[in-house]
């Protein structure tokens, strides 16, 4: 198993990931799939203590389909705000699922490179799950972020 923060980042043990992965294993029986009967349950652990939560909902028009991760970084920010700490992502089986590309850009722009992620090789930070990623510092190179 990989536990491997990188320098400066959160402790994989100062996470309930039993708890995390519970989480999302319940809000993935709560996933919209009636195309793909591939529900997806999320839960990610704020820098604050809150616990967001998110499932994919899909769509007859296939391509505007939600990924569960769509659906906690906007509870994140409807809650209050904040920067996520660490992310269980779950399957119908409820074991460790792998964020698609697109969450996984979603998943750096709310946690940064030291997010934790629990993945099917174990705890591992973002700069891995995400290497060499574009994000924010990219943009300020031109002025920063409106
Ligand atoms: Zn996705």
């Amino acid at each position: 198993m990989a536990v491997s923060p990188d320098a400066g980042g959160n402790s994989p043990t100062d996470v309930d990931w039993d708890a995390l992965r519970a989480a999302a294993v319940e809000v993935m029986h709560r996933a919209y799939a009636p195309y793909s009967r591939f529900p997806v349950g999320v839960a990610g652990l704020a820098d604050d203590g809150r616990v967001v939560v998110g499932c994919n909902v899909e769509n007859a028009a296939y391509g505007v389909g939600l990924c569960a991760e769509c659906g906690m970084v906007s509870e994140l920010h409807a809650t209050g705000g904040g920067h996520l700490v660490a992310v269980s992502c779950v399957g119908l089986d409820g074991a460790p699922l792998m964020p698609c590309g697109r969450c996984r850009q979603l998943l750096w722009e709310h946690g940064g490179p030291h997010c934790l992620l629990l993945t099917p090789e174990g705890v591992q930070p973002m700069s891995q799950v995400l290497p060499q990623a574009f994000g924010p510092d990219n943009l300020s190179i031109a002025g920063g972020p409106a």
